[in-house]
């Protein structure tokens, strides 16, 4: 078969460690020999990023935003001891907060099913896309002890004109805490606007649930800022579509989806979205089969596996021993990307050629073919795991059958 041109580029962005070595096996084996591969290669690396004090992570969200579509390897996001280990110039931001930041984007985390790969949640049969705010709410508050009795207000005081408000919080008798909280309606509606993009690129239902009948402000707005993008700007799309909007409340909406069969996206606000995502992730298995798309309401999107670098595995490998770490997730995150390009440009063979990455990735752990991290989730289980590299090239061998 004669590999398959892209017209346009995508933007790559490599990374750290376990998922650094797989990037490159992936590349190698899977998609290089089926595909021209048109690329603007960032090298999003610690080294990398000190080199350039964290210069190329602005560059590659710069490229994202002019080529629209981006691949991203896991990255290191340096703390302490990472300073230590690398020799850093200093603890430098997350690559992804940074990114996140120029492209304005809401992170949506999609599970991968393989039949006899079992959800702890058995009516699970479909994906719960989980949406999570990223903005304000506890990430961004403002806190105080309170040492003894004492009165707590809120005062806005307006940047011109019209008087102060100001709200009692608490009259403290004795000892406690106090937390303020803010959003933005900017930000709501970015949010609001990034989720039903997304449900409609993907042809999925779906919920917003908080808790506006406890929160009559706070709350109460989010419902209201996505019932209003909703009518104005997706109700016919979703109708011409055949899916449906619901709010419903938090509550309410966890009796709902644990009941369900899944195949919907579920969107949150920041907290609710951080606890959620995890109890939905650890249901459907290992972390390896997540991906994580980010969507910007200005057209923008990166796609990346959800798990980190995965750093044990990459001790082992640095001491020379065999791992056998799963590539599902990153295989996803660059079939996301390729497809996305291919519908972008009109290109139906970009797209046709992810669609069969993917099957043959399901395909082989339908097969019994699968990393270790799988077998406890498996079923019927498989007598042994696979190796790292023996799983890709499972995988490649599949693939050759497909093109
Ligand atoms: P991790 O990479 O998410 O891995 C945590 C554990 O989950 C692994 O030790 C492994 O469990 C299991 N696991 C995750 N991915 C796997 C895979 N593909 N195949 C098999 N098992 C997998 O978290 P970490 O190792 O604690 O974090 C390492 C670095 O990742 C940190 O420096 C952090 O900053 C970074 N990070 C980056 C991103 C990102 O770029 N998006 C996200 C999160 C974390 P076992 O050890 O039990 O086998
Ligand atoms: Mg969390």
């Amino acid at each position: 078969m004669a590999k398959i041109k892209m017209k346009n580029p995508i933007v790559e962005m490599d990374g750290d460690e376990m998922t650094r070595i797989m990037w490159k096996m992936v590349k190698d084996r899977l998609l290089a020999p089926y595909v021209d591969l048109n690329l603007e290669y960032f090298d999003l690396g610690l080294e990398r990023r000190d080199q350039t004090d964290d210069q190329i992570t602005i560059a590659a969200g710069k490229a994202t935003m002019k080529h629209k579509v981006a691949v991203k390897c896991a990255t290191i996001t340096p703390d302490a001891d990472r300073v230590k280990e690398y020799g850093l110039k200093q603890q430098w931001k997350s690559p992804n907060g940074t990114i996140r930041a120029m492209l304005d984007g809401t992170v949506f985390r999609c599970p991968i099913l393989a039949k006899n790969i079992k959800p702890t949640v058995r009516s699970w049969t479909k994906p719960i896309v989980i949406g999570r705010h990223a903005y304000g709410d506890i990430y961004r508050n403002a806190e105080i002890r309170i040492p003894a009795a004492g009165k707590v207000e809120m005062i806005y005081t307006p940047a011109e004109g019209d008087q102060a408000k100001r709200v009692v919080v608490h009259e403290f008798k004795g000892p406690g805490v106090v937390m303020g909280m803010h959003n933005l309606d900017d930000s709501i509606t970015s949010f609001a606007r990034a989720s039903f993009t997304y449900a409609l690129d993907r042809k999925i239902d779906v919920i917003f649930s908080c808790k506006d009948t406890i929160s009559k402000t706070y709350h109460a707005r989010f419902r209201s800022i996505f019932r209003d993008v909703y009518d104005r700007e997706f109700q016919d799309r979703f109708k011409a579509a055949g899916i449906d909007y619901m709010y419903t409340l938090i509550d309410d909406a966890v009796a709902r989806i644990m009941k369900s069969e899944g195949g919907m996206l579920w969107a949150l606000c920041n907290y609710d979205g951080d606890v959620m995502s995890d109890m939905v992730a650890s249901s459907f298995g290992s972390l390896a089969m997540m991906t994580s798309d980010l969507i910007s309401p200005h057209g923008y999107f990166e796609y990346e596996a959800a798990h980190g670098t995965v750093k044990r595995h990459y001790y082992m490998h640095k001491k020379g021993e065999k791992t056998s770490t799963n590539s599902m997730a990153l295989i996803f995150a660059w079939t996301g990307a390729l497809s996305k390009r291919g519908q972008l440009d009109g290109d139906t063979a970009l797209v046709d050629f992810a669609t069969r990455l993917e099957k043959a990735g399901i395909d082989t752990i339908e097969s019994g073919v699968m990393t270790k991290d799988l077998i406890p989730f498996a079923d019927p289980r498989p007598e042994r795991h696979v190796l790292t590299e023996e799983f890709i090239e499972e995988i490649g061998k599949k693939l050759d059958a497909l093109v």
